[in-house]
């Protein structure tokens, strides 16, 4: 039974860093805001892979502005400062932002509180009741049984697209064979002498790797072992466990990955104190509390971006955020990685925000991974600066739609770049 109604302008749906974007600029606008999240933690895969960069904060070596940048600032602005840039050792990311995990999200969800944005954790949205070519109501369900919002707009930025999916948007699941990227389970190393464990040539490690391998004392598909100096100094980020072929929008598969990927990483502690110079009075720490998943549905929408479309630096008219990251795949079809440069160096593109929108239901956006984007174009632009960019456009679309007593469809593209831009965000629409 349902006894509790809940009336708002916006509701988001997760509270990831699409979420986070989506809920502060939407309550900043005037707005009410619900933000619904199924864990204890707002952030997403930042908080299921705890200390993980911001990649693709810099196309073209400067800040892509708007929430990213004011979130940056903040954190680099405290006394000791909690983030900094650095560049990225991988090959064609350009340079990223570190920042110290606990702080980061705690201050997110003072931005969020700041904006006014009513924070609801480990509440999940189960079931649309869509009434025509919008959605009526939300059925929700926390510790005390099912809930309904009803609200004016719904953002869905849970990554997985559930929500949108019921509400009958058209969908693909992975790439064009249905094969999804691997999921991860990251943790830290403590206590590493960065000076000799980063004195090598090898940014990947791989002789190591291989005589781990060889001795069965690694699983095999940790060939590159992805070590990079964190936040703190003498910590690791270890983002190198992946497991393959698990369906991020299936929570037995997840759980069962989730074990899976932590009785690797403690094989990997032990095998980088044991043979890794710089490690030997290492421990393990921040182990991922679930796998992080990178791919599941990518929704469709009014415009689907393509590899080409990136490529070409497009830069389109309603374009929200800019972009250069290279086309960071992993382990989608086979055990290979690629980082292959999407643009040639010095370009960048921008994301339509006709991408966040579906053809048919008038009050429903999405942000975030769940963006409309063929495989090649999603590799390349699934970075968390980017899922926050595009939920800061959604949440600012929602009051212009709003306030204009608007579907979301009809949203003056003119209006939400002029609005974006006076809210920091570099480098929009066509004009450059
Ligand atoms: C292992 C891994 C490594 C990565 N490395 C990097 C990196 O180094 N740098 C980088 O910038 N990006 C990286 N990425 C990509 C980036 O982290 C993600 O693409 C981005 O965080 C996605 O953000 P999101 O908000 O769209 O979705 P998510 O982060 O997935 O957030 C979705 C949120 O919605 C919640 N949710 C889901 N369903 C519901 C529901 N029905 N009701 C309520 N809440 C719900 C979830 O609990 C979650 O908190 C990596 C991704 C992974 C998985």
């Amino acid at each position: 039974m349902i006894d509790r109604q809940e009336a708002t302008d916006v509701l988001v749906v997760g509270g990831g860093t699409a979420g986070f974007g989506a809920a502060v600029a939407a309550g900043r606008q005037g707005q009410n805001v619900i933000l619904l999240e199924a864990t204890s933690k707002v952030g997403g895969v930042m908080a299921f892979c705890p200390g993980m960069p911001w990649g693709g904060g810099y196309p073209v070596d400067q800040i892509i502005g708007g929430l990213v940048e004011e979130l940056t600032e903040r954190l680099a602005a405290m006394t000791p400062p909690a983030a900094e840039k650095r560049p990225c050792t991988l090959e064609n990311f350009g340079p990223e932002i570190i920042y110290d995990h606990d702080i980061a999200t705690l201050t997110m969800f003072e931005m969020l509180e700041e904006a006014g944005v009513k924070v609801r954790l480990n509440a999940s949205a189960i079931e649309p009741i869509v009434d025509g070519s919008s959605i009526k109501a939300v059925t929700c369900f926390d510790r005390n049984g099912a809930f309904q919002v009803t609200p004016k707009i719904v953002i869905d930025c849970s990554g997985d697209g559930d929500i949108s999916a019921k509400a009958g948007v058209p969908y693909v699941l992975g790439d064009e064979s249905g094969n999804m990227m691997a999921v991860t389970i990251s943790f830290h190393m403590i206590g590493v002498n960065w000076d000799v464990a980063f004195a090598g040539p090898d940014p990947y490690f791989t002789q190591y790797a291989a005589k781990g391998i060889a001795q069965r004392r690694l699983h095999p598909d940790l060939a590159k072992l992805y070590l990079m100096k964190a936040f703190h100094k003498g910590s690791v980020f270890c983002n190198s466990v992946h497991v393959r072929g698990v369906d991020g929008t299936d929570p037995l598969a997840v759980g069962k990955a989730t074990q899976e990927g932590r009785r690797r990483c403690l094989q990997l502690a032990q095998f980088l104190q044991a043979e890794v110079p710089g490690f030997a009075d290492a421990h393990m720490s921040m182990l991922s509390p679930t796998v992080g998943v990178r791919e599941t549905r990518k929704l469709q929408g009014v415009t689907r971006v393509t590899g080409e479309d990136l490529a070409r630096g497009t830069k389109f008219a309603d374009g929200i955020v800019s972009c250069d990251n290279p086309i960071d795949d992993v382990m989608r079809a086979s055990a290979s990685m690629t980082h292959d440069a999407v643009i040639e160096k010095g370009s960048y593109h921008t994301l339509p925000f006709r991408a966040l929108i579906p053809e048919d239901v008038t009050n429903l956006m999405f942000a975030g991974r769940i963006i409309s984007a063929d495989a090649t174009a999603f590799a390349s632009v699934r970075g968390m600066p980017q899922c926050m960019a595009m939920g800061q456009a959604t949440g600012t679309a929602a009051a212009l739609a709003l306030n204009g007593r608007r579907s979301v469809q009809a949203v003056d593209i003119g209006q939400l770049v002029a609005e974006l831009t006076k809210q920091g965000v570099n480098r929009l629409g066509a004009s450059i």
